[in-house]
Protein backbone atom coordinates (compact mmCIF):
# COMPACT_ATOMS: atom_id res chain seq x y z
CA UNK A 1 0.00 0.00 0.00
CA UNK A 2 1.09 3.13 -1.07
CA UNK A 3 1.94 5.77 1.87
CA UNK A 4 0.36 9.15 -0.13
CA UNK A 5 -0.96 11.86 2.79
CA UNK A 6 -4.04 11.00 4.48
CA UNK A 7 -7.33 13.15 4.19
CA UNK A 8 -6.85 14.36 7.98
CA UNK A 9 -4.76 17.21 8.61
CA UNK A 10 -3.71 15.49 12.10
CA UNK A 11 -0.39 16.72 12.42
CA UNK A 12 0.59 13.16 13.64
CA UNK A 13 0.27 11.99 10.33
CA UNK A 14 3.02 13.08 8.63
CA UNK A 15 5.40 11.18 11.79
CA UNK A 16 3.13 7.92 10.72
CA UNK A 17 4.18 8.49 6.83
CA UNK A 18 7.77 8.92 7.68
CA UNK A 19 7.49 5.69 9.72
CA UNK A 20 6.00 3.90 6.66
CA UNK A 21 8.72 5.16 4.57
CA UNK A 22 11.62 4.18 6.84
CA UNK A 23 9.67 0.85 8.04
CA UNK A 24 11.02 1.53 11.29
CA UNK A 25 7.81 0.45 12.67
CA UNK A 26 8.19 -2.65 11.47
CA UNK A 27 10.75 -3.62 14.20
CA UNK A 28 8.32 -2.35 17.30
CA UNK A 29 6.94 -4.47 19.82
CA UNK A 30 3.32 -5.01 19.98
CA UNK A 31 2.95 -2.79 23.04
CA UNK A 32 5.72 -0.31 21.45
CA UNK A 33 3.24 0.27 18.56
CA UNK A 34 0.45 0.91 20.54
CA UNK A 35 1.33 2.88 22.95
CA UNK A 36 2.68 4.83 20.01
CA UNK A 37 -0.37 4.81 18.51
CA UNK A 38 -2.67 5.73 21.48
CA UNK A 39 -0.26 8.39 22.82
CA UNK A 40 -0.44 10.32 19.47
CA UNK A 41 -3.85 9.62 18.29
CA UNK A 42 -6.44 9.11 20.76
CA UNK A 43 -9.20 9.70 21.29
CA UNK A 44 -10.01 9.69 17.32
CA UNK A 45 -8.22 6.30 17.36
CA UNK A 46 -10.57 3.10 17.62
CA UNK A 47 -9.75 -0.48 17.28
CA UNK A 48 -12.01 -2.44 14.89
CA UNK A 49 -13.48 -5.20 16.28
CA UNK A 50 -15.87 -8.04 14.83
CA UNK A 51 -16.10 -9.96 18.20
CA UNK A 52 -15.87 -13.20 16.23
CA UNK A 53 -11.76 -13.47 16.11
CA UNK A 54 -9.75 -13.62 19.51
CA UNK A 55 -7.28 -10.77 17.60
CA UNK A 56 -9.36 -8.25 18.50
CA UNK A 57 -10.13 -9.13 22.09
CA UNK A 58 -6.16 -9.64 22.46
CA UNK A 59 -6.00 -5.71 21.04
CA UNK A 60 -8.53 -4.60 23.47
CA UNK A 61 -7.32 -6.15 26.04
CA UNK A 62 -3.59 -4.81 26.07
CA UNK A 63 -4.97 -0.91 24.43
CA UNK A 64 -7.16 -0.80 27.48
CA UNK A 65 -4.18 -1.53 29.57
CA UNK A 66 -2.66 1.14 28.04
CA UNK A 67 -5.52 3.84 28.02
CA UNK A 68 -8.91 2.78 29.98
CA UNK A 69 -10.67 5.20 27.48
CA UNK A 70 -9.73 3.60 24.16
CA UNK A 71 -12.22 3.25 22.17
CA UNK A 72 -13.82 -0.27 20.43
CA UNK A 73 -16.21 -0.07 17.97
CA UNK A 74 -18.07 -3.25 16.07
CA UNK A 75 -20.56 -3.57 13.05
CA UNK A 76 -23.57 -4.69 13.94
CA UNK A 77 -24.66 -6.15 10.57
CA UNK A 78 -28.12 -7.69 11.55
CA UNK A 79 -27.44 -11.22 10.84
CA UNK A 80 -24.43 -11.64 13.86
CA UNK A 81 -24.75 -14.56 15.86
CA UNK A 82 -25.98 -14.31 19.62
CA UNK A 83 -22.36 -15.59 21.28
CA UNK A 84 -21.38 -12.44 19.59
CA UNK A 85 -23.69 -10.30 20.98
CA UNK A 86 -23.02 -11.64 24.84
CA UNK A 87 -19.50 -11.36 23.53
CA UNK A 88 -20.24 -7.44 23.79
CA UNK A 89 -21.92 -7.42 26.55
CA UNK A 90 -19.71 -9.55 28.04
CA UNK A 91 -16.34 -7.17 27.32
CA UNK A 92 -18.55 -4.11 28.55
CA UNK A 93 -18.91 -6.08 32.13
CA UNK A 94 -15.74 -6.90 32.59
CA UNK A 95 -13.42 -3.40 31.18
CA UNK A 96 -16.09 -1.28 31.65
CA UNK A 97 -16.44 -0.44 28.10
CA UNK A 98 -18.43 1.65 25.86
CA UNK A 99 -18.93 -0.67 22.44
CA UNK A 100 -19.71 1.79 19.95
CA UNK A 101 -22.01 0.11 17.49
CA UNK A 102 -22.38 1.38 14.29
CA UNK A 103 -25.45 -0.19 12.36
CA UNK A 104 -25.95 -0.31 8.81
CA UNK A 105 -28.14 2.69 6.99
CA UNK A 106 -31.53 0.87 7.35
CA UNK A 107 -33.07 2.15 4.45
CA UNK A 108 -30.16 0.57 2.40
CA UNK A 109 -30.39 -3.19 3.56
CA UNK A 110 -34.33 -2.76 3.30
CA UNK A 111 -34.21 -1.98 -0.35
CA UNK A 112 -31.70 -4.73 -0.88
CA UNK A 113 -33.36 -7.60 0.47
CA UNK A 114 -37.08 -6.56 -1.24
CA UNK A 115 -34.96 -6.74 -4.19
CA UNK A 116 -32.98 -9.82 -3.54
CA UNK A 117 -33.93 -11.44 -0.80
CA UNK A 118 -33.19 -12.30 3.06
CA UNK A 119 -30.54 -15.05 2.18
CA UNK A 120 -29.24 -13.56 -1.32
CA UNK A 121 -25.04 -13.57 -0.36
CA UNK A 122 -25.47 -17.59 -1.27
CA UNK A 123 -26.87 -16.71 -4.93
CA UNK A 124 -23.74 -15.20 -6.32
CA UNK A 125 -20.91 -13.17 -5.59
CA UNK A 126 -22.26 -10.21 -6.97
CA UNK A 127 -24.85 -10.38 -4.24
CA UNK A 128 -22.69 -11.17 -1.22
CA UNK A 129 -20.15 -8.50 -2.06
CA UNK A 130 -23.68 -6.24 -2.20
CA UNK A 131 -24.54 -7.28 0.80
CA UNK A 132 -21.12 -7.14 2.92
CA UNK A 133 -20.67 -3.51 1.09
CA UNK A 134 -24.32 -2.46 2.47
CA UNK A 135 -23.73 -3.80 6.21
CA UNK A 136 -20.23 -3.96 6.79
CA UNK A 137 -17.97 -1.70 4.24
CA UNK A 138 -20.06 1.31 3.58
CA UNK A 139 -21.10 1.60 7.75
CA UNK A 140 -17.32 1.03 8.18
CA UNK A 141 -16.20 3.86 5.88
CA UNK A 142 -18.95 6.24 7.65
CA UNK A 143 -17.52 5.55 11.22
CA UNK A 144 -14.22 6.03 10.10
CA UNK A 145 -15.10 9.36 8.57
CA UNK A 146 -14.89 10.48 12.05
CA UNK A 147 -11.17 9.07 13.14
CA UNK A 148 -8.07 9.75 12.29
CA UNK A 149 -6.62 6.44 13.25
CA UNK A 150 -7.49 2.60 13.19
CA UNK A 151 -6.59 -0.45 14.98
CA UNK A 152 -6.70 -3.77 13.77
CA UNK A 153 -6.54 -7.38 14.31
CA UNK A 154 -4.81 -8.03 10.87
CA UNK A 155 -1.98 -11.23 10.44
CA UNK A 156 -0.31 -12.16 7.70
CA UNK A 157 -0.47 -15.84 8.13
CA UNK A 158 -4.49 -15.38 7.96
CA UNK A 159 -4.61 -15.31 4.16
CA UNK A 160 -3.21 -15.40 1.24
CA UNK A 161 -4.88 -11.65 0.44
CA UNK A 162 -2.97 -10.42 3.99
CA UNK A 163 0.53 -11.55 3.30
CA UNK A 164 1.59 -8.17 2.44
CA UNK A 165 0.17 -6.23 5.06
CA UNK A 166 2.27 -3.96 7.04
CA UNK A 167 2.31 -2.72 10.41
CA UNK A 168 1.42 0.69 9.85
CA UNK A 169 -0.75 1.67 6.39
CA UNK A 170 -2.49 4.68 4.87
CA UNK A 171 -6.18 3.50 4.33
CA UNK A 172 -6.11 6.44 1.40
CA UNK A 173 -9.73 5.98 1.05
CA UNK A 174 -10.76 6.48 4.46
CA UNK A 175 -8.03 8.66 5.01
CA UNK A 176 -6.89 7.23 8.54
CA UNK A 177 -3.44 5.41 9.64
CA UNK A 178 -4.16 1.81 9.90
CA UNK A 179 -2.14 0.25 13.03
CA UNK A 180 -1.78 -3.54 12.44
CA UNK A 181 -0.04 -4.87 16.07
CA UNK A 182 -0.74 -8.54 15.35
CA UNK A 183 0.72 -8.93 11.61
CA UNK A 184 3.90 -11.54 12.96
CA UNK A 185 1.86 -13.38 15.57
CA UNK A 186 0.89 -16.75 15.07
CA UNK A 187 -2.67 -18.60 15.91
CA UNK A 188 -0.48 -20.48 18.47
CA UNK A 189 0.56 -17.11 19.66
CA UNK A 190 -2.56 -15.10 19.95
CA UNK A 191 -4.65 -17.65 21.92
CA UNK A 192 -1.63 -18.19 24.15
CA UNK A 193 -2.30 -14.91 25.08
CA UNK A 194 -6.04 -15.20 25.11
CA UNK A 195 -5.43 -18.17 27.94
CA UNK A 196 -2.50 -16.69 29.79
CA UNK A 197 -4.20 -13.34 30.56
CA UNK A 198 -7.73 -15.18 30.82
CA UNK A 199 -9.20 -12.63 27.47
CA UNK A 200 -13.22 -13.10 27.19
CA UNK A 201 -13.28 -14.74 23.59
CA UNK A 202 -16.68 -15.74 21.64
CA UNK A 203 -18.03 -19.00 22.54
CA UNK A 204 -18.16 -19.98 19.47
CA UNK A 205 -14.67 -20.93 19.07
CA UNK A 206 -15.15 -23.65 21.33
CA UNK A 207 -17.94 -25.49 18.71
CA UNK A 208 -15.15 -25.23 16.29
CA UNK A 209 -15.42 -22.13 14.51
CA UNK A 210 -12.00 -20.34 13.71
CA UNK A 211 -13.91 -16.98 13.40
CA UNK A 212 -16.93 -15.90 13.88
CA UNK A 213 -18.40 -13.26 11.09
CA UNK A 214 -22.78 -13.26 10.34
CA UNK A 215 -24.25 -16.01 11.19
CA UNK A 216 -25.58 -17.36 7.72
CA UNK A 217 -21.58 -17.04 6.30
CA UNK A 218 -19.83 -18.79 9.13
CA UNK A 219 -19.67 -22.27 10.30
CA UNK A 220 -16.68 -24.78 12.47
CA UNK A 221 -14.06 -26.58 9.99
CA UNK A 222 -12.58 -29.42 11.02
CA UNK A 223 -9.57 -30.53 12.47
CA UNK A 224 -6.77 -29.76 10.30
CA UNK A 225 -8.72 -27.52 7.40
CA UNK A 226 -7.76 -24.08 6.89
CA UNK A 227 -9.23 -21.91 8.94
CA UNK A 228 -10.82 -19.61 6.58
CA UNK A 229 -13.16 -22.63 4.85
CA UNK A 230 -15.68 -21.38 7.97
CA UNK A 231 -16.06 -19.01 5.85
CA UNK A 232 -18.03 -17.71 2.56
CA UNK A 233 -17.32 -21.75 2.46
CA UNK A 234 -18.76 -21.69 -1.09
CA UNK A 235 -16.32 -19.27 -2.50
CA UNK A 236 -12.47 -18.69 -4.19
CA UNK A 237 -10.08 -18.19 -1.90
CA UNK A 238 -8.90 -15.35 -3.74
CA UNK A 239 -12.01 -13.44 -3.05
CA UNK A 240 -12.47 -13.69 0.76
CA UNK A 241 -12.41 -10.46 2.15
CA UNK A 242 -15.49 -8.53 2.92
CA UNK A 243 -14.09 -5.79 2.13
CA UNK A 244 -12.97 -3.30 4.82
CA UNK A 245 -9.65 -4.15 4.64
CA UNK A 246 -9.27 -3.80 0.71
CA UNK A 247 -8.75 -0.24 -1.00
CA UNK A 248 -11.98 1.64 -2.28
CA UNK A 249 -10.70 1.38 -6.19
CA UNK A 250 -10.30 -2.64 -5.62
CA UNK A 251 -14.20 -2.89 -4.75
CA UNK A 252 -15.98 -5.30 -6.06
CA UNK A 253 -13.31 -8.23 -6.34
CA UNK A 254 -12.10 -8.05 -2.77
CA UNK A 255 -15.16 -7.65 -0.84
S1 LIG B 1 -20.90 -11.78 5.89
FE1 LIG B 1 -22.76 -12.57 4.84
S2 LIG B 1 -24.58 -11.73 5.96
FE2 LIG B 1 -22.71 -10.62 6.63
S3 LIG B 1 -22.69 -8.78 5.42
FE3 LIG B 1 -21.41 -10.28 4.31
S4 LIG B 1 -22.78 -11.43 2.93
FE4 LIG B 1 -24.05 -10.25 4.38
Amino acid sequence: MSASAPRSENPHHAEALELIASEAAEAWKTEELLAWAIERFHPRLALSCSFGNPEGLVLLHLMHGIEPASRVFVLDTGRLPQETYDLIDRVRDRYDKDVEVVFPDAGAVQGMVREHGMNLFYESLEKRQLCCRLRKVEPNRRHLAGLDALVTGLRREQNVTRADVAKLEIDEGAGVVKVNPLVDWSHDDVWSFVRSHNVPVNRLHQAGYPSVGCAPCSRAVRPGEDPRAGRWWWENPETKECGLHVEEESEGSGI
